[in-house]
């Protein structure tokens, strides 16, 4: 007996959920997995000390786990680095605990042909380079438990659902149907699965495992969550489909030419998957939005609410958390930017163009949403055995 919960089409997407389950298990996620441990795809661009423009009490953080480890003992791709003048080789290594003297955060983004810096209008972050920009080794900093939880982490939420949804109040459910609400969402449901799937069992032992119960309380028992994060999974690989032309002729150089193959490789074979294409050709159809007339006006409220949920990640008060957070958010920016540029402003002059940074943040949030579908996918059984077997009791 099939005891799926979740079956027909995504709302207001162009595939069911057994497809998507089915194809990000044969496809998508195995290369996903491949691609972001490439040397390319595990270096991320940020800004880690921020000035919250909100709440500038905030900075609360319970656990170490909180602080981000910025020191992959100089192990940059090359082609990331400039040396700056002057600088023996040796000041270059990371010093835990001396932000200054950290990694060399210096980049030349030249080095690669076709990258180049242009502004994304979906988000806040100035992605240009400058002193208070750091690389950061996204295998050594694996989205988890941190302990940041409270007043401070409430209030981010729902300044984030208050920004895209004015009627919420703290507590209460966003009904609004739109669609940045149901993105935001299902990024949230995707940073609780990842909560729940490493967590702190067993602080003084330091033991860390899944906790299905967690995962329960917080996302697999609404099905809205669930279908919010299937939903933002179609919204972000339609973007990466779509952008097929540009991240297939884009140079992934980081001087490994062996790693640098592998990563194209695998970029390809995420873009023309057969099995993707036969079974899930247009995985959300974003010509249907923003029509009408008010449309360019609708767009432009969206883009200006979003912008200001890219600023509030400013304000997390935990600095892992915060990294995936803008991480995240930036790669949603990316994909709304592909989604609703390529078609528009861009049409006159130029073809889509993106930064580094922006197709890192793309496909490192697509793996993380795959990555939140195969728990879903694993866990939801066991909670419907155990929800069965406790209505088979007296
Ligand atoms: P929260 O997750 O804080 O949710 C607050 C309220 O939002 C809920 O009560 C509910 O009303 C509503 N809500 C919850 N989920 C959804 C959903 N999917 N859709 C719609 N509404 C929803 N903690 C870590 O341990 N590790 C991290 O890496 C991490 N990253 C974070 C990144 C960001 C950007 C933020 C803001 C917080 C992060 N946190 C992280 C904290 C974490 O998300 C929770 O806030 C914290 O664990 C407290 O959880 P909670 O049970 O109070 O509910």
């Amino acid at each position: 007996q099939d005891s799926r919960k979740y079956t027909g089409i995504v709302e207001d997407c162009c595939c069911d959920y057994e497809t998507v389950d089915a194809i990000n298990g044969a496809v998508l996620h195995p290369l996903l997995q491949g691609l972001v441990t490439t040397p390319f795809f595990r270096y991320f661009k940020v800004k880690l000390w921020c000035d919250c423009p909100f709440w500038p009490d905030d900075g609360m953080c319970k656990l170490r786990d909180c602080s981000v480890c910025e020191c992959p003992e100089n192990e940059f791709p090359e082609s990331f680095r400039r040396p700056p003048l002057g600088l023996p080789a040796d000041d270059l290594k990371c010093q835990e605990g001396k932000p200054e003297a950290a990694v060399d955060r210096t980049l030349d983004s030249k080095v690669f042909r076709g990258w180049i810096e242009v502004d994304n209008p979906w988000t806040n972050d100035d992605e240009t380079d400058n002193d208070e920009m750091t690389y950061v080794n996204l295998l050594l900093n694996p989205e988890r438990y941190t302990g940041y939880t409270g007043p401070s982490a409430r209030r981010i939420w729902d300044a984030v659902y208050s920004e895209n949804c004015p009627k919420y109040a703290s507590g209460e459910i966003c009904q609004e149907k739109k669609v940045l609400y149901k993105l935001i969402s299902g990024l949230h449901s995707s940073i609780s699965i990842h909560i729940a799937a490493d967590y702190l069992l067993d602080e003084t032992k330091n033991l860390w495992g899944a906790n299905p119960d967690l995962m329960y309380d917080r996302v697999l028992q609404y099905p809205d969550r669930v279908r919010n994060l299937y939903f933002t999974f179609l919204f972000v690989l339609r973007a990466v489909t779509k952008a097929k032309d540009y991240l297939e002729q884009a140079e992934y150089d980081t001087g490994n030419p062996e790693e640098d193959l592998k990563a194209q490789s695998l970029m390809r074979q995420l873009l023309y998957s057969p099995k993707l294409q036969a079974a899930c050709p247009v995985p959300f159809d974003e010509a249907k939005l923003w029509k009408g007339q008010s449309g360019p006006e609708l767009k432009q409220q969206i883009q200006k609410q979003f912008r200001n949920i890219s600023a509030i990640m400013d304000c997390v008060g935990c600095e892992k958390c915060r990294l995936w957070g803008k991480l995240q958010v930036l790669g949603l920016g990316t994909a709304l930017k592909i989604l609703f540029s390529v078609d528009g402003e861009y049409r006159h002059h130029q073809h889509l163009q993106l930064q580094r940074n922006e197709v890192i943040a793309l496909v490192n949030l697509l793996n993380r949403l795959s990555e939140s579908i195969k728990l879903v996918q694993e866990m939801s059984p066991t909670f419907e055995k155990t929800i069965g077997e406790l209505s088979l009791q007296p």
